[in-house]
């Protein structure tokens, strides 16, 4: 398996970005065992490094910083567009 994933190129965040998205998850109560999330079930030092995936929080996204902004960012937009 892990053979396959060598051939494969990944879009992955900024380390700035990766400790954002690592803090929030530290201080979240649904990360459980200290890696992994309840709701999507992924060690979240491995999603918090892709670029593609995001809090999959069912109230919303608990990442902070350059996220949050990014989600402000959509936020306005969608309303925009109403
Ligand atoms: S809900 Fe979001 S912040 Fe909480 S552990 Fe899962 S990915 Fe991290």
């Amino acid at each position: 398996m892990l053979a396959a994933l060598a051939d494969k190129e990944f879009d992955v965040v900024s380390d700035t970005k990766y400790a954002d998205r690592l803090a929030s998850c530290r201080r979240c109560p649904s990360l459980q065992y200290g890696s992994t999330c309840m709701h999507c079930g992924c060690i979240v030092e491995i999603r918090a490094k892709l670029g593609d995936k995001g809090c999959p929080h069912p109230a919303g996204s608990r990442w902070t910083g350059a996220d949050a902004a990014a989600g402000a960012e959509i936020a306005i937009a969608s309303k925009q567009t109403i």
